[in-house]
C-alpha cells in the first residue's frame, strides 16, 4: 500500500510533475508565467499541453475539460476527448497548447446577470496557470477562468485574481515604505474551515424538503438535542470514521491540504480544515472538497448537507475563512514582529483592516449574503448579520493607548511610539478567545465566520482583497510623500484608529444589547439579503471596484441582478415545496389521524354521548389545526403567485422577504405541532429525532 507522501498529489500536474515531464527552459518559462502572471507563450503552451496529455493518458484519461466556476457558485466542466482523426481509420490523442490557454464552453445557459446577449453567448475560459491541472473522474481538468467576448467576468475566479492583484500592488507600495526593497509581490493566503451535516441517505430519500431544497421545512425539535453538548469533538462512528478517510484521501491525491476532520456542535455536523494556500487556490480546493463530499457520501450511505441551516433549532453551518496577507520572501504581514520597525509594518496593516471593514461593511455583509445564510446568521450560534471586528484586549489596549496617547500599561507605562517603541510580545492562542465576533483577529491572520458552508469562498475574499487594497492604497498615498516618515506614520495611525474604531467590538457579538449599541455607532445592521443587497450598486462600492479594476459598474450590475435572482429562486423553490408536502403528504396524513382519532372517540365515548378523553381531545386539536393551516396554505399559493409576477427584481426581493418567508414560518409552527401530537406511525416523514442521530 502506498504511503501517503506517495500518492499525495498523484492526480495534479504539480511542479514535481512539471520539472519531471518538461524541458528545463519549458519549465522555467512556465514557473515565470506563474510567477508574475503573465500569458503564456504559444509555443510554450504546446509543449505543456502535450507533456499534460502524455502524464494524463498513462493515468488513463481520455478526456480534458476547461474546469470554471460561473456564478452559481458549483463549478462546471465539459468534457472534450483527445482523439484526433489520423489516416483512413485511425485516431491520435491530441492535445494543443490552443486548448490548453483557452477554450469556447457553449455556456449560454450558464447565468450572466445579462451581460451577454444570445448571439454572442458563447463566452470563452482561459487558463489560470497558477492553479494546477488535476484528474478527476478520468477527465483531465484545466482551472480556468471565464469572460465573455469583451472580456467581462462571468465567473467568480476572474474577480478573485483580479482583486489579489490589486492588493499584492498597493501592500507593495506600503511594504516598500518601510523599506523591504526585495519584496516582488504578495500574496493573499486564505484556509477555509469547512463545516458539514451527513444524514442517512434513508431518511433523505423520504424527505423532498431535503431534496428539493437541501434544508427541512419542517420538524418538531427532537427530545434530545445538541444540549448536552456531546457531539463537539466527539468520537467518530465508524461509518463516517470511513467516509472522512475516504475523503481525505481522493483529496489528498488532488494536492488538497485536508489537515483536521472533526464533530461540531450540532448532532450529525462534522469540520474539515485545510491547511492554508494562496487564495485562489484555496478557493479551487474548496470547490473540489465541497463536490467530492457530495459525491463521495452516499458510498457510505449517507448524504452530505452543506446548507446554512438545515435543520431549525440545530446549529448551521458555516464556513471561517482565515486570511492574511504574506510576502514572496514568506513573511506573513500580519505577524506582529520583533523590532519597532516591524511593529510599525504590522500595526498599519491592521489599520488598513479596520478601516476597509468599517468603510465597507455592507460589502463585506452582501459577500456572503444568501437566504440561507439569513436563516443562520445571529443565532446565537454563528455571528450576527452587523459587521465588527475583534481584536483581543491587548491589541485593542495598544491601539487605545496610541490613539490617547497615554501610557499602556504592560510597557513600563510609557507612551507608544510607532515605529520607536517595540510592542509588548502577546501570546498567540490569547487572541481567540471570542468565537462570537463576525471578523477576528487570530493572532497572525483574520477570521470571517460570516461565510456560509454552501458559499463559494469567492466573493468574501473578493471584498477582503479590493476593500483592504483601497486602504493601503490611501495609505501609500499619503506616506510616499512625507516629509518624515515616523512622525507621519504616527499621526496617521492614531488617525485611524479615532476614526474608525466603532467597528472594533471585543464583547459578546450574541448578545442583544450589541445589537442596540451597533445601531448607536451607526453601524450596518442588514439584517437579510433583500436589505444588504439593496446596498450592493452604491457609489462608494462602484468607485472601490471601478479603481481597483476588479468589477467594472456592468459587472456589478450583472452580478446584482444575479443574487437577487437567486434569492428569489431559492425563496420560490421552497414555497411551492413546503406547498406541495402539505397539499400532498402533512394535511393527508393530519387528517387521516384525526379521522381515525374521532372514530375511536366515538366508539369510547360515554353512555351520556358527550365525547372526551384522550382520543376525542387530539382529533379536535389537529382538526383545528389543520383548518387553520388548509387557509394558510391557500394564501401562501396565492401570495406566491402575486409575488412570482412583481417585475421589478429589488421589489421582488422584499416581496419573498416581507410576504412569503414570515407566512412559510408561521405555517411551521402549526404543522410542527401537528407532529408532535400525531402518531408516528401516521406521519409521513422522518423526524429530526431519526435524521441527527442516524450517522
Ligand atoms: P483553529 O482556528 O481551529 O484554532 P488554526 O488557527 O491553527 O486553527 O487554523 C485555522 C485555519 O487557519 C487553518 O485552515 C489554517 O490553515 C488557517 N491559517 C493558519 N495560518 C494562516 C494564514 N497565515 N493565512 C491564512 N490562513 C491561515
Ligand atoms: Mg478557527
Amino acid at each position: 500500500m502506498k504511503t501517503v507522501p506517495e500518492y499525495f498529489g498523484s492526480m495534479v500536474f504539480n511542479d514535481v510533475t512539471m520539472r519531471a515531464r518538461l524541458p528545463k527552459e519549458t519549465y522555467k518559462a512556465l514557473k515565470k508565467t506563474m510567477r508574475d502572471g503573465k500569458k503564456l507563450d504559444p509555443q510554450i503552451a504546446n509543449i505543456v499541453a502535450n507533456a499534460m496529455k502524455d502524464w494524463a493518458i498513462e493515468k488513463g484519461v481520455t478526456h480534458f475539460s476547461h474546469w470554471f466556476q460561473p456564478m452559481t457558485g458549483v463549478t462546471a466542466e465539459k468534457h472534450d476527448s483527445f482523439i484526433s482523426p489520423f489516416g483512413e481509420d485511425g485516431v491520435i490523442m491530441e492535445f494543443s497548447g490552443k486548448e490548453l490557454v483557452r477554450g469556447e464552453p457553449d455556456a449560454s445557459s450558464l447565468p450572466s446577470g445579462g451581460i451577454r446577449s444570445t448571439y454572442e453567448a458563447r463566452g470563452y475560459t482561459t487558463w489560470d496557470p497558477t492553479s494546477y491541472a488535476f484528474i478527476k473522474d478520468n477527465v483531465l481538468c484545466i482551472p480556468t477562468a471565464f469572460c465573455s467576448y469583451n472580456g467581462e467576468a462571468l465567473d467568480k475566479k476572474t474577480p478573485l485574481l483580479r482583486s489579489m492583484e490589486c492588493i499584492s500592488k498597493q501592500a507593495l507600495r506600503v511594504v516598500k515604505l518601510f523599506g523591504n526593497e526585495n519584496v516582488t509581490t504578495v500574496k493573499t493566503t486564505v484556509g477555509p474551515e469547512q463545516e458539514y451535516f451527513l444524514i442517512d441517505k434513508k431518511y433523505y430519500d423520504k424527505r423532498i424538503d431535503l431534496q428539493y431544497c437541501e434544508r427541512t421545512l419542517f420538524g418538531a425539535a427532537p427530545p434530545k438535542g445538541q444540549e448536552l453538548e456531546d457531539h463537539y469533538y466527539g468520537t467518530i462512528s465508524p461509518r463516517v470514521s470511513a467516509f472522512m478517510a475516504e475523503l481525505d484521501k481522493e483529496l489528498w491525491k488532488l494536492g488538497v491540504l485536508a489537515k483536521t476532520e472533526h464533530n461540531e456542535t450540532a448532532p450529525a455536523q462534522f469540520e474539515l480544515a485545510p491547511i492554508f494556500t494562496t487564495a485562489n487556490i484555496s478557493c479551487d480546493h474548496n470547490q473540489i472538497t465541497m463536490e467530492l463530499m457530495k459525491k463521495l457520501a452516499p458510498k457510505h450511505g449517507m448524504v452530505c448537507l452543506l446548507h446554512e441551516k438545515p435543520f431549525a433549532g440545530v446549529n448551521g453551518s458555516g464556513k471561517h475563512n482565515n486570511w492574511s496577507l504574506t510576502t514572496n520572501l514568506g513573511d506573513n504581514l500580519l505577524e506582529p514582529g520583533e523590532t519597532p520597525h516591524e511593529n510599525a509594518q504590522f500595526l498599519l496593516f491592521l489599520c488598513a483592516i479596520i478601516r476597509a471593514v468599517d468603510d465597507y461593511q455592507e460589502l463585506l455583509r452582501i459577500s456572503i449574503a444568501s437566504a440561507a445564510n439569513d436563516r443562520r446568521l445571529g443565532n446565537s450560534e454563528a455571528p450576527p448579520a452587523v459587521v465588527s471586528i475583534f481584536l483581543g484586549d491587548e491589541i485593542t489596549a495598544i491601539l487605545d493607548s496610541i490613539e490617547s496617547g497615554t501610557a499602556y500599561e504592560q510597557s513600563d507605562k510609557k507612551q507608544l511610539k510607532v515605529g520607536v517603541h517595540t510592542l509588548p510580545r502577546f501570546p498567540k492562542d490569547n487572541t481567540d478567545r471570542n468565537r462570537t465576533s463576525p471578523l477576528a483577529f487570530t493572532g497572525n491572520k483574520f477570521e470571517f465566520r460570516m461565510v456560509g458552508s454552501n458559499d463559494s469562498i469567492a466573493d468574501a475574499n473578493i471584498v477582503l482583497n479590493t476593500t483592504i487594497a483601497e486602504s493601503l492604497r490611501v495609505y501609500a498615498d499619503k506616506l510616499e510623500g512625507a516629509d518624515n516618515f515616523a512622525d507621519a506614520l504616527h499621526e496617521l495611525i492614531k488617525n485611524e484608529i479615532k476614526e474608525h474604531k466603532r467597528i472594533i467590538f471585543g464583547g459578546n457579538s450574541y448578545d442583544d444589547e450589541w445589537a442596540k449599541l451597533a445601531a448607536q455607532r451607526g453601524l450596518a445592521c442588514l439584517q437579510t439579503t433583500p436589505d444588504a443587497i439593496a446596498r450592493f450598486l452604491d457609489e462608494k462600492n462602484i468607485a472601490l471596484f471601478e479603481t481597483h479594476k476588479v468589477f467594472s459598474k456592468a459587472e456589478m450590475v450583472a452580478r446584482h441582478r444575479l443574487m437577487s435572482e437567486r434569492y428569489c429562486k431559492v425563496i420560490n423553490i421552497e414555497s411551492k415545496t413546503m406547498v406541495e408536502m402539505l397539499q400532498r403528504d402533512l394535511m393527508p396524513a393530519i387528517s387521516k389521524y384525526s379521522l381515525e382519532m374521532s372514530k375511536a372517540a366515538d366508539y369510547f365515548k360515554t353512555p351520556d354521548e358527550t365525547k372526551f378523553g384522550y382520543e376525542n381531545s387530539v382529533a379536535v386539536k389537529l382538526r383545528t389545526l389543520l383548518d387553520d393551516v388548509y387557509i394558510l396554505v391557500d394564501e401562501l399559493d396565492k401570495r406566491i403567485r402575486t409575488v412570482e409576477a412583481i417585475e421589478d427584481i429589488t421589489k421582488r426581493t422584499f416581496g419573498y422577504k416581507d410576504r412569503i418567508i414570515p407566512l412559510m414560518d408561521r405555517i411551521r409552527i402549526y404543522i410542527d405541532e401537528a407532529e408532535t401530537l400525531t402518531a408516528r406511525e401516521y406521519w409521513p416523514y422522518p423526524t429530526y429525532g431519526e435524521i441527527l442521530s442516524g450517522c
